[in-house]
């Protein structure tokens, strides 16, 4: 699943080749991913900007916006020019702009959760519009952090992947965190002292930050297997923790899976 790191390196790849252009074609190919309707075509506008909102990418196409949600399995494929070949059972939705270049939404999932809004306003999607502060924003403070977590008598982990709490963030970099503040993925925020709340609070910015610098400038293609390659504990299981060289354990609650560093993470 995309999270922001990854989404905001995309958009900013985006930005850089779309802005200035004028849409020439937006098909959807599977309406199942269509959640406004009817929906308004972008064709003929032109592309003002490209933009993250926690894990959201927002194309601002003149009159209307064209919100995409990744959901579990989704991400873009960019063509240089117009592909010769028919586009798979993958590809959702293709958006063709004036100099040939071509942008394929593709769902590799067997059921689809790519979402695709066409919108006046990137606020009228209710997901967008419910998103908590955003740790990768540099206005986001340790009070903004407070108040999403302290207190609350439940799991970290759950809290950290809320959108409506703290946006942007999912399984992978919510693990990712804790192995940097040395927490426990079950931990419940209510029994987090003030000690353990400052190391969370500069590990999650610190992360996301971190990720977002060395993701940027890569190609889409070349996006999921950089995140992979940079995960500490995610995905990990039964390898050396690189903090301590113990093993790192998957646990399932919740339904979620944490993996995590027993050693090294209470
Ligand atoms: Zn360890």
């Amino acid at each position: 699943m995309p999270e922001s790191p990854e989404v905001q390196a995309l958009a900013e790849f985006l930005a850089k080749r779309m802005v200035g252009h004028r849409i020439r074609t937006f098909t959807v190919r599977d309406q199942r991913v269509l959640k406004t309707r009817p929906a308004p075509d972008p064709a003929g506008e032109q592309v003002n900007g490209v933009l993250r909102f926690g894990k959201y990418l927002d194309i601002d196409a003149g009159a209307n916006h064209v919100v995409c949600s990744l959901g579990r399995h989704g991400w873009v494929r960019w063509h240089d020019t117009r592909p010769a070949e028919a586009a798979g059972a993958e590809v959702v939705a293709r958006l063709g702009l004036d100099d040939g270049a071509t942008i394929d939404l593709v769902d590799a999932g067997e059921f689809r959760s790519v979402g695709v809004w066409i919108v006046p306003e990137t606020a009228d999607v209710p997901g967008v519009r419910k998103l908590g502060p955003d740790p990768a924003d540099l206005s986001f403070t340790r009070a903004d952090f407070r108040r999403a977590v302290d207190g609350r008598r439940k799991m970290i982990k759950a809290i950290l992947q809320e959108q409506e709490s703290l946006a942007g963030i999912g399984n992978a970099y919510s693990d990712e965190i804790l192995f940097a503040a040395k927490i426990a993925p079950t931990v419940y925020a209510s029994a987090l002292d003030d000690e353990a709340l400052d190391r969370l609070y500069t590990a999650r910015t610190t992360t996301i930050r971190g990720a977002i610098d060395a993701r940027r400038g890569l190609p889409p293609e070349e996006m999921k297997a950089a995140k992979v390659a940079a995960m500490a504990v995610h995905g990990r299981t039964g390898e050396p923790c690189p903090g301590c060289g113990g093993t790192i354990v998957d646990i399932a609650f919740g339904g979620t899976t944490a993996q995590y560093c027993p050693s090294c993470q209470h």
